[in-house]
């Protein structure tokens, strides 16, 4: 492991400044990917800038209802916020669906928007990954994929994002706020994670040097029936091969509100406009749930090995939706 140094921020402009200092230099959330990069050379950062002690550790509601999420919230702080339960429990089901509680307690909110992909060829250093060294060719696509993207992907990158939480997020309009030296920046999430085209190495839109320091989620009434389904290999301590946020409001039969958006089959958690179009204002019934899961993933390009996620995504629209309309229904 390379060598590198260590410094603790105590305010978001100081943390900015050292950043800026010295381009060879990374945060530090709760360090449970970085950290795990850094050790087998994915990452390889000169210095550390730990963020945990800046004053980002909040959550608290916004003027119009909703809830501002500072960057440092761990994942376990988020999960059990009562307001989070409350209104926005898809939420606290997702990030409870991740990782262990051991990690959840380090880990933080701008870190696990930050993680990076969970392709077993990315953190294999001795295989070419254009993601990890631009140019150098995809081991995936002609390998092994079953757990890669259907969504979205190119011929340069077929790999998925990890992040439960995220997911949550994505149907729940949230907003990535950020800081740079050169003042503060917003970011809807559907915007923070770029299109794979051909330089799957550039995630996200985030000016570089940009410190996130928190997350915004506007009010949403229909939020307060919402559900997180994660399919996994394991029944816990792993990532999803497909999941699912969703919320739906129903009014005299008809959907009157719906979020939807999908895990494990994109670059980015996938919001599900399509199928959110096709529902809206219409019958709540399977046969709808299922129109609506074939109009989103009419834009599915399976790989060989990972067709599967087709039908388990349309399954888990249906199941989850089918839920959430008999709650609603009591
Ligand atoms: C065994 C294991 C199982 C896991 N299972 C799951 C799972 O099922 N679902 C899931 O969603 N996740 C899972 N995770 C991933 C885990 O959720 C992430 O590692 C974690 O959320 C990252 O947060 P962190 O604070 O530790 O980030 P770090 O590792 O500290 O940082 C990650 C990246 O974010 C950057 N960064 C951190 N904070 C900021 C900031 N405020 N502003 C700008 N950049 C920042 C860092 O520079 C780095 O690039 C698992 C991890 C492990 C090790
Ligand atoms: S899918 Fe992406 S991360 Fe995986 S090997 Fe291909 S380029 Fe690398």
């Amino acid at each position: 492991m390379k060598e590198f140094g260590y410094q603790r921020a105590a305010d978001v402009s100081g943390a900015l400044a050292l950043l800026d200092a010295d381009p060879d230099a990374r945060f530090l959330g709760g360090g449970t990917n970085l950290v795990d990069l850094m050790k087998t050379g994915v990452e390889r950062p000169g210095r550390l800038v730990d963020v945990r002690e800046l004053p980002l550790d909040r959550i608290e509601s916004t003027e119009d209802g909703g809830l501002r999420i500072g960057a440092t919230v761990t994942n376990s702080d988020l999960a059990a916020h009562p307001d989070v339960r409350r209104n926005y429990p898809a939420l606290t089901q997702a990030v409870l669906a991740g990782a262990s509680g051991q990690l959840r307690n380090m880990a933080t909110v701008g870190g696990n928007l930050l993680q990076r992909t969970r392709c077993g060829y990315f953190s294999d250093v001795s295989k070419p990954c254009n993601k990890r060294v631009p140019g150098s060719g995809c081991s995936a696509i002609e390998g092994e994929h079953h757990n890669h993207a259907i969504l979205g992907a190119s011929d340069h990158c077929v790999a998925t994002h990890p992040s439960d939480m995220g997911v949550a997020l994505t149907a729940f309009d949230a907003v990535v706020d950020y800081e740079t030296v050169d003042g503060p920046g917003q970011l809807a999430l559907t915007d923070f994670y770029l299109p794979v085209g051909d330089t799957p190495h550039r995630e996200t839109a985030l000016p570089p040097g940009a410190l996130i320091t928190g997350v915004t989620l506007p009010p949403a009434p229909v939020a307060a029936n919402s559900r997180y389904r994660k399919v996994r290999e394991r029944a816990s301590y792993a990532f999803a091969i497909g999941s699912i946020a969703a919320a739906l409001d129903v009014q005299d039969g008809v959907v009157r509100d719906v979020r939807l958006a999908f895990g494990a089959v994109a670059s980015r958690p996938w919001r599900a406009h399509a199928a959110e179009q096709a529902l809206t204002g219409g019958p709540v019934d399977a046969a709808a749930f299922a129109a609506a899961a074939d109009a989103e993933l009419a834009a599915a390009r399976p790989l060989p090995h990972n067709g599967y996620k087709v039908t388990l995504m349309r399954n888990l629209v249906v199941a989850v939706l089918s839920e959430l309309a008999e709650e609603a229904g009591r």
